[in-house]
């Protein structure tokens, strides 16, 4: 098992996908779900971030991996209040 690098889920390393673009480095892995994430950039955000210099790019895809990350916080927060609510 290892930590998906976006969201922190514990995943089985078999399962795990590549990051790139939006995490440089090789050795990350991400889980299926942000995989999800990753391919839409693939063909959708690296199109348009091209037209910019290498610099510029690593800023979009070190904003883009921040937003995934808050964003896989805010669901894990909205589900753990949403399990202690049916526990009540
Ligand atoms: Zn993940």
């Amino acid at each position: 098992m290892i930590e998906c690098k976006l969201c922190d889920a514990k995943v089985e390393t078999r399962t795990t996908n590549n990051p790139q673009p939006i995490l440089p480095n090789f050795e990350d892995r991400v889980c299926k779900d942000c995989n999800s994430y990753v391919t839409a950039t693939r063909f959708v955000l690296s199109r348009i971030y091209s037209q910019f210099d290498a610099s510029i790019q690593s800023l979009f895809y070190e904003g883009l991996a921040t937003m995934l990350r808050m964003s896989a916080n805010l669901r894990s927060l909205e589900r753990s209040h949403l399990n202690r609510s049916e526990e009540e």
